[in-house]
């Protein structure tokens, strides 16, 4: 049974794929949302979930134009206006001030932006919601795509945008393929108190056993961020929470002092992932579907609310009779050089800081010390890092008003 026509379909309503439907839909194409579950809707009132990111100021104004920021609230984000990378002797701090910014970003959890993103899309008439569905075929029909459902049903569309993820299944179906590089390395995360609030600061160090990260959250504790070998965080997981605490505080040297409490600890798996190609035939990936970047940077989603921005920019007058291929080959183009770029320095300091006795972090540490006395690389580091600089797109750079 046909559901409908549509112009595009995105399958996967993560935050990059629900913000790219909602923007697309701005410019007025009729999209369905496909998601094999829908968002937790329960946020914990008195805790924050595991899964925080930093969100930078270009991706704030993405969220914005998508209607998520709105919806989100400002009780679950912290802004953070500086940040301090620490490593060996070497240092480098960046004041959102000194760059004329009001703040370098924000940490909030991804669980919420989620939900900020669904609720902002219920209320677009020309975007329709299939959740729970999963795409169990995909068919090329002259110039169209036909998508078969779980449920039987299939739809029809001009274009497919893949944002379902890391082990994205459309990007399996497209025969499109990736390339993975397995670090051995997982991320401890977990969220701690110390002596004094964090008000505002994301510090890192990379210590010895590889980058800690304390991150600002909304009632003064940090969240960490510590990538280590497997076996490392494997004994981390089993340590008793005072031996625990005692291994941070030998680790961290943070301006909030002794970490005193931590909450429930958990792990995520690091493996770095980018596709050979981010377009196919009337398809399009985006989000982590088309690259996976270590979190040291934290720049995974922001790469993935760029691609939904560039997406938007590229088809804005885009009707639904044209040959869409010129316009994604521009995506293209521009996503595949941004996403190696920045998924290649990331990779390149991880495995600077992971070389043997400590020379890794040592260099690291000097290239700190030399970058920060060189005003026009921060200026040009910070730009980057916030998604202002020329190469994010427009939405990012400036917000437009009538790009609702
Ligand atoms: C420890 C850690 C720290 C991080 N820190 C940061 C940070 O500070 N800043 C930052 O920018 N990024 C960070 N990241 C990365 C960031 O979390 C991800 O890049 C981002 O959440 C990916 O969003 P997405 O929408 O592309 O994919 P996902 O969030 O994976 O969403 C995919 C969606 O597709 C759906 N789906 C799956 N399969 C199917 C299917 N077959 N059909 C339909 N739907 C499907 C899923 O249900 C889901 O809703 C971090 C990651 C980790 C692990």
């Amino acid at each position: 049974m046909s559901l409908s026509d549509f112009d595009i379909a995105v399958c996967g309503g993560g935050v990059a794929g629900a913000a790219s439907a909602a923007l697309l839909a701005a410019s007025g194409h009729r999209v369905a949302l496909i998601d094999v579950r829908r968002p937790d809707w329960q946020m914990p009132a008195d805790d924050f979930d595991a899964r925080v990111v930093a969100i930078s100021p270009g991706s704030a104004r993405i969220l914005t134009a998508s209607g998520a920021w709105l919806k989100h609230p400002a009780s679950r984000r912290a802004e953070y206006r500086q940040m301090q990378v620490l490593s060996g002797s070497g240092r480098i701090t960046f004041d959102a001030q000194s760059h004329g910014l009001d703040q370098l970003g924000w940490i909030t959890e991804v669980p919420a932006l989620q939900q900020a993103q669904w609720l902002a899309l219920a209320e677009r008439g020309n975007v329709r919601i299939l959740a729970p569905a999963s795409v169990e075929r995909l068919d090329r029909r002259r110039d169209r795509w036909r998508l078969g459902l779980d449920s039987g049903q299939h739809l029809d569309c001009a274009l497919v945008v893949a944002a379902d993820g890391a082990r994205s299944r459309l990007r399996h179906l497209a025969g499109i393929k990736v390339d993975e590089w397995h670090y051995n390395q997982h991320a401890l995360v977990t969220h701690l108190r110390c002596r004094r609030p964090n008000e505002g600061v994301a510090w890192q160090r990379f210590t010895e056993h590889g980058p800690l990260a304390l991150l600002p959250l909304p009632d003064g504790r940090s969240s960490i961020v510590w990538s280590q070998p497997r076996e490392r965080v494997q004994q981390l997981l089993a340590l008793p929470t005072e031996d625990f605490i005692n291994e941070l505080n030998q680790h961290q040297d943070s301006p909030f002092g002794e970490v005193n409490q931590v909450g429930p600890r958990h792990a995520f798996k690091l493996v770095r992932r980018q596709a050979r190609r981010l377009v196919g035939n009337g398809l399009v990936l985006l989000g982590d579907a088309a690259r996976n970047v270590h979190p040291l940077a934290g720049q995974g989603l922001n790469l993935g609310l760029a691609d939904a921005a560039a997406l938007a920019e590229v088809l804005e007058d885009w009707q639904v009779e044209q040959d869409p291929q010129p316009r994604l080959e521009r995506y293209l183009r521009w996503r595949q050089g941004s996403g190696s770029l920045i998924g290649g320095g990331i990779h390149l300091i991880n495995e600077l800081a992971h070389a043997p006795a400590l020379l890794g972090p040592g260099l690291l540490g000097l290239g700190f010390g030399l970058a920060a006395r060189l005003w026009p690389a921060r200026e040009l580091f910070v730009r980057r890092a916030c998604g202002l600089d020329s190469d994010s797109p427009r939405l990012a750079r400036a917000p437009d008003p009538d790009f609702r």
